[in-house]
């Protein structure tokens, strides 16, 4: 898809939550993730084709953290191609041609790694996922600017698609490796990316200001992917997320009346949330 196609959608709706989606449908905590789910296919693919049914236009691949410095942990930094190819086709395989599939990258979760070598990571990653066919990349759960820089001009010089970025922010806009996402997007912007927002951090009641703040500051659509409430942690160290699917897209409601056009769901949602969605933005 071209980056002036992707300007001209309107109101986007993105998936829900993957991980805790998966761990519900069986992922022990501590596996590579994926190559748990190259191993158990059903769960994503299941999953994501409930996305696609609930109305999501954008389903993220599962390639989170198939980036290099994450499957070396596991011994599989080496296979890093064929991951990328292989988890991008089972989503290709999930919600077919008519939904739009997103190449997902993350922070490598260091406040302190050099420019050149974030780079040379997201570069090996955003090859990979434009060899796997993406329709798009996304950016996502980001803590710095810095490393974001990295990620953004690594899709850049890798494929000429458009390229979300979000970040995982303090409820007042504070990013986790300093500096606020307030002075963070429009340079994002300035570089190129095609939507910039947010994604986990709170439930859409915390976003609003912050969502209000960056749309009154960007030219390009803002991004509202919310966690389904703030997270209580049960007796096991689980993180349990309280909100139900009709007061989060209640809230997503008053997030697109804030300015956000890019919607979706992050930790503790489902396709009932989307769905939920889908059904008020009508
Ligand atoms: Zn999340």
């Amino acid at each position: 898809m071209t980056k002036e196609a992707f300007r001209n959608l309107g109101t986007i709706i993105l998936d829900g939550a993957t991980g805790s989606n998966l761990m519900k449908a069986g992922m022990p905590r501590g596996v590579c993730a994926e190559k748990w789910i190259l191993d158990n296919p059903h769960a994503i693919v299941s999953l994501q084709k409930a996305y696609a049914q609930s109305g999501s236009h954008v389903v993220y691949a599962p390639t989170f953290t198939a980036s290099a410095p994450y499957l070396a942990q596991h011994g599989l930094d080496d296979q890093l191609e064929e991951i990328n190819r292989d988890l991008v086709a089972l989503t290709r395989s999930a919600v077919g041609e008519q939904v739009l599939v997103a190449g997902d990258m993350t922070t490598v979760g260091k406040p302190d790694l050099s420019y050149e070598y974030l780079l040379e990571v997201y570069t090996r990653q955003a090859n990979a996922l434009r060899d796997a066919g993406v329709d798009l990349y996304v950016i996502e759960t980001m803590m710095g600017l810095e490393e974001t820089m990295a990620a953004l001009e690594a899709c850049t010089m890798a494929a000429d698609l458009p390229v979300m970025c979000s970040f995982s922010v303090t409820a007042d806009g504070m990013l986790y490796f300093g500096g606020s996402i307030y002075d963070a997007a429009p340079q994002l912007e300035g570089f190129g990316a095609d939507a910039v927002g947010i994604n986990c951090s709170c439930g859409p009641d915390q976003m609003a200001a912050v969502v209000r703040t960056l749309a009154q500051s960007l030219h390009i659509p803002v991004i509202a992917k919310p966690n389904a409430g703030m997270p209580a942690i049960d007796d096991l160290g689980n993180a349990v997320y309280s909100m139900g699917a009709e007061e989060f897209a209640q809230g997503m409601l008053e997030l697109k009346a804030a300015g956000a056009s890019v919607l979706g769901g992050c930790c503790g949602t489902d396709p009932s949330y989307i769905r939920a969605l889908t059904e008020k933005l009508r």
